[in-house]
């Protein structure tokens, strides 16, 4: 793994560029904080002739017949899995994560890929005869144009698979701006799209950060931008999008509840939390970040993670048996030191303490629990996004709901119970779009949204599912109505022999 660095170029018109005297930013190995390549940050005029290649190139696109898209993405499919070790190292070069998440993150985006083939069912419209006499109503469903999406580092390779297999079987031409600090997941798709047999300039990447991502807002021909990442630069391209007349779904960050009843069974319910809020070192929008103990469990439960957490082996995704592997970056690692610090300040007890790092070289911080956690807390209220944990003891399950529901964030919550009446309970009141029953990372598949709520999520339609084909979509509804009686056969040319 080590020593192999790797070339970020972009994808415009078909063809690969390399950084060109372009700025870069340096992607690391986040294990041992070795740079393996450097990111080209695009400019507005990189990104605007992508957009005019992608424009030239969708009219065709959207013209060739559903059936034909979707037989470019059953080979795309068939690609994946032929490459699915090397995408799955990929994953764990670039962002650190586990080869067991690694590969987990490249199966759950094949699953789009395969949901995506089923486009000429998906795609269908609607329709109804005689709505009044002699009168039919018909929906058809339209691409949209150029579209773009602009993606985290968190998941590399599953994130771009949510929206852009979606987006292309629908008949769009699609742009991807991935993570400046995880570039390679892409490019290596966009090699495979390329091999499946798309056409030039329906796929296209435009590698960058800031300067490439407002460029996307503000572009008069993109027609809709899917964001994926944290919650202020969410809210900034929703607004931004949107006031540029674009349809925007931003997808943020997150504060996950994890609530456990006294009647969990904790044998079952403990590998589960830990691997909830330590996997993938605590950087997914689904990780459970609060643990919210009612009545008796939170001392036993709080031990029990404690020493699972501690048991952890600390390492490299790519080393065999790692299972706490590093964060991102070097500053990220501070960010998430500092968090438990202020956990300390605000009065919190520091009950497993990972600000030592665990190992010399790389960006590793080591599983922390933060215990005695109030809810007025910023530890208790603000994504950290590494592997702390923060506990709030509460005596009922309406407090533990109350708790949650007063967090800005709406993406997950789970609950650990053999009690279905206190799961109803908890279903009907607790603010947030993806539950988990006794499932710690409650990740929905392809075919159901991706359903943050609050400001875990800007927009209406969600990515993936039937709402990621609507998102890229558009409808054109036709009433129709034939004036004259059918008279009788007209006189139809048949063809001759030699078709002329
Ligand atoms: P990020 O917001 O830093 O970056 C996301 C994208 O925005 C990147 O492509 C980046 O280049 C761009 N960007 C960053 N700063 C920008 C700025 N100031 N102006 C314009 N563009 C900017 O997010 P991240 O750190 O890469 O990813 C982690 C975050 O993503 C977490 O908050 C996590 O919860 C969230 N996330 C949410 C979901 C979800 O489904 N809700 C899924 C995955 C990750």
């Amino acid at each position: 793994m080590q020593g192999t660095k790797q070339e970020v170029r972009n994808l415009i018109a078909g063809r690969w560029e390399g950084a060109n005297g372009h700025a870069t930013e340096a992607v690391y190995d986040p294990a041992t904080g070795e740079v393996i390549a450097e990111t080209p940050l695009s400019t507005r005029e990189d990104l605007d002739r992508a957009v005019k290649a992608a424009g030239a190139a969708f009219g065709p696109w959207a013209a060739t017949p559903v059936t034909e898209r979707a037989r470019i993405l059953f080979r795309f499919k068939m690609l994946l899995e032929e490459n699915f070790g090397e995408l799955r190292d990929l994953v764990t070069l670039e962002n650190g994560k586990d080869a067991k998440d690694a590969g987990g993150e490249v199966r759950r985006g094949i699953e789009v890929v395969e949901f995506a083939c089923g486009m000429p069912s998906l795609m269908m419209g609607e329709s109804q005869r005689d709505v009044a006499r002699g009168i039919d109503n018909v929906s058809y469903r339209y691409p949209l144009g150029v579209v773009a999406a602009i993606t985290p580092f968190n998941f590399p390779c599953m994130v771009p698979l949510w929206t852009l297999p979606v987006a292309i079987a629908a008949g769009n031409a699609y742009i991807l701006k991935p993570s400046e600090r995880t570039p390679l997941s892409a490019v290596r798709l966009g090699e495979l799209l390329l091999e499946a047999g798309l056409p030039e300039g329906v796929f296209s990447i435009v590698n960058g950060g800031r300067e490439a991502v407002d460029a996307i807002c503000e572009h008069p021909g993109i027609k809709a931008v899917s964001f994926v990442g944290s919650q202020p630069v969410a809210k900034h391209v929703y607004e931004l999008g949107s006031a540029h007349g674009k349809r925007v779904q931003a997808l943020a960050g997150a504060k996950n509840s994890m609530i456990v009843m006294p009647d969990a069974v904790l044998e079952q319910a403990v590998p589960n939390i830990v691997s909830s809020a330590y996997g993938n070192a605590g950087e997914r929008c689904l990780a459970g970040s609060v643990l919210v103990a009612v009545g008796g469990v939170a001392d036993e439960v709080v031990e029990k993670i404690g020493e699972a957490a501690s048991a952890m082996k600390v390492g490299p995704g790519y080393e065999e048996g790692s299972e706490l592997t590093p964060v991102i970056r070097d500053s990220h690692r501070e960010k998430v030191r500092g968090y438990i610090d202020l956990g300390e300040e605000e009065g919190a007890t520091v009950v497993l303490d990972g600000r030592q790092p665990p190992r010399e070289e790389g960006f590793f911080v080591g599983p922390t629990i933060l215990d005695n956690v109030k809810g007025e807390m910023r530890v208790a209220r603000e994504e950290i996004f590494g592997p702390v944990l923060s506990v709030v003891r509460v005596a009922s399950l309406d407090e533990a709901i109350e708790f949650t529901n007063a967090s800005p964030f709406g993406n997950a919550c789970s609950i650990y119970t053999e009690n279905g009446a206190a799961v109803r309970h908890w279903r009907e009141r607790v603010e947030a779009g993806m539950l988990g029953v006794n499932v710690g990372v409650a990740a929905p598949m392809a075919f159901f949204p991706f359903n943050g709520i609050k400001d875990s999520f800007y927009g209406d339609l969600h990515a993936t599912g039937k709402d990621g084909v609507r998102f890229f979509t558009e409808n054109k509804v036709e009433v129709t109505r034939w004036l004259s009686e059918p008279g009788p056969t007209p006189d139809v040319q048949r063809p001759t022999e030699t078709g002329a």
